[in-house]
């Protein structure tokens, strides 16, 4: 029997072991923490549930995929429940729009604030249903490993086709004209760590994920999905080892020969499969001389992605003007990209994300509300410093909410900060970064690391560093395409 080692239990290790063990391979998973799902952790505070990561969750056909190879189905393991309205929108000026699937509430919307778009709607959900299909096809089941792949035919063309020169925020601007609106689109670039100002317009396809297949949650927390593939994976055989830090990969002839533990305790396997954040584990564990392909110098070119700066807060009360997801938008969205990417600053006036999941599910948090607080944080200096004073941050955010009549202080029961020192050193991410590498450089959108090393023959990466990318299911499709083509090497 073949034997494979994944480093990592967030999504994309989860299901590469699961690929590969429904391939008949002997897979053991090492973790540094005690859960799984890595960044989808759970966090309880009193009777308060909190899913710390994705809160937001989109494409679950691709974890009902993962569930399919250990001969079970999503919906026997998960009630995943779609959110009529998903995302309410509260602009500076107080006015609030609120986004859903369902195109014919969007247009009554749009006709008041943006008559315009309420005519041109369908046009753009066209062609972000458009840019999706290309996606879908040509880029989700790939793992590039050079500018080769991009100059193939069906590639090169279909990469012409999506408009990758041109940025997320002028192509909102082509459908869209109130500069409010605009705002809430452009979000969508913060989905993949960058800013809407320079990412291509490529990924206004993750509009389409949100307004046409709409936005879903798992009842119990998202980290039931995280505890499903848990399952899923033992259920194949799959051996779990927590408080499990790898400390180093031996490497002799350009193989991976053995697995070294913190611990002491070592493993040998034929394939080895890195769902730790590549950009950091990768110069960690393996020595530079094994790696003349990716020197620290490499990784250092790449730019991370965006942090986050998060307060879970659980009050003792239920604010009625709270959705499950809720954004509260600055004045000037611009000048907090330019704080986060060019300044590496934290925003003083910051545009505040609150996910509340006991709006749909109260047996989360039976007392109150359960609120994730997010914003947007630059990642780390290089020196691995944060550039804020934690408290007196926290205290400007409930500042900003309860200017906006949302009480905050007076209703808590219980609160913890999570910044982003904490996501660096807890999931071992480079810099903090939540989606691994920014899409705001076009060689960084299209050209990630690849999902093999080009210098270790049996070392195979997973993850938001790699292909296709960062986000929930973006990372689990990396971890099937990889399981998959590694498995797929055995079989003749
Ligand atoms: C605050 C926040 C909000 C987010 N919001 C969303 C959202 O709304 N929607 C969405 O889709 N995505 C969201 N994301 C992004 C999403 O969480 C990630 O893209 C995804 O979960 C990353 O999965 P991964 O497989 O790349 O690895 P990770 O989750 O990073 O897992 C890697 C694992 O490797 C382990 N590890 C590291 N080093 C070692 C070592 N040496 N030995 C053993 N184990 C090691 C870590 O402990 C970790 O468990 C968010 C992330 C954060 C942090």
């Amino acid at each position: 029997m073949k034997k494979a080692v994944v480093i990592g239990a967030g999504l994309g290790g989860l299901s590469a072991a699961i690929t590969l063990a429904a391939e008949g391979f002997q897979v053991d998973v090492m973790e540094k923490n005690r859960h799984a799902g890595g960044k989808l952790m759970p966090v309880s505070l009193l009777d308060y549930h909190f899913d710390f990561g994705p809160n937001t969750i989109t494409m679950p056909q691709v974890f009902d995929r993962v569930f399919s190879k250990a001969g079970m189905r999503m919906s026997d393991v998960l009630n995943m429940k779609k959110l009529d309205v998903h995302t309410r929108n509260v602009f500076s000026d107080g006015t609030v729009f609120d986004f859903t699937s369902d195109s014919a509430a969007m247009k009554e919307q749009l006709k008041k604030i943006d008559p315009f778009a309420a005519q041109h709607y369908d046009e753009f959900l066209k062609e972000i249903t458009r840019l999706y299909k290309l996606s879908e096809t040509h880029f989700f089941p790939k793992m590039f490993e050079s500018f080769a792949d991009y100059l193939s035919p069906s590639l090169g063309t279909a990469l012409l086709k999506v408009r990758p020169l041109e940025s997320m925020h002028h192509f909102f601007g082509r459908y869209f004209k109130n500069p409010e609106l605009i705002k809430a689109f452009d979000r969508y670039a913060t989905y993949i760590g960058s800013s809407p100002y320079i990412s291509p317009a490529t990924f206004s396809m993750i509009a389409y994920l949100e307004l046409v297949q709409g936005v879903f949650y798992a009842e119990g927390g998202n980290v039931k999905i995280a505890e499903g593939f848990k399952a899923a994976a033992e259920k194949l055989g799959v051996r779990f080892h927590f408080g499990s830090k790898v400390k180093r990969l031996q490497v002799q002839n350009k193989k991976v020969s053995s697995v070294l533990l913190e611990d002491g305790r070592s493993f040998q396997a034929d394939e080895v499969i890195m769902n730790a954040d590549l950009l950091q584990a990768y110069p960690e564990l393996v020595d530079e001389q094994h790696r003349p392909g990716f020197k620290v110098s490499k990784r250092d070119s790449y730019q991370p992605s965006i942090s986050a700066f998060v307060i879970l807060a659980g009050l003792k009360k239920r604010h009625r003007e709270l959705l499950h997801h809720n954004v509260f938008f600055s004045k000037d969205y611009k000048e907090e990209f330019i704080d986060l990417f060019s300044e590496h600053r934290y925003s003083s006036d910051p545009t505040i994300y609150i996910s509340n999941s006991s709006y749909t599910d109260k047996s989360v948090s039976p007392a109150g509300d359960n609120l994730f607080i997010l914003v947007n944080a630059p990642a780390l200096t290089r020196e691995g410093e944060l550039a804020v004073d934690a408290e007196a941050y926290k205290e400007r955010i409930y500042d900003i909410l309860e200017a906006k009549g949302l009480e905050i202080r007076n209703a808590l029961a219980c609160e913890r900060v999570i910044t982003p020192l904490e996501i660096a050193d807890t999931f071992g991410a480079y810099r903090g970064a939540l989606y691994g590498i920014s899409a705001n450089r076009k060689m960084d959108a299209f050209l990630r690391p690849s999902n093999f090393s080009k210098d270790i023959r049996n070392l195979s990466f997973v993850g938001g560093s790699t292909h296709p990318g960062g986000g929930s299911p973006m990372v689990t499709l990396s971890g099937m395409n990889v399981g998959e083509a590694v498995a797929s090497r055995y079989r003749n």
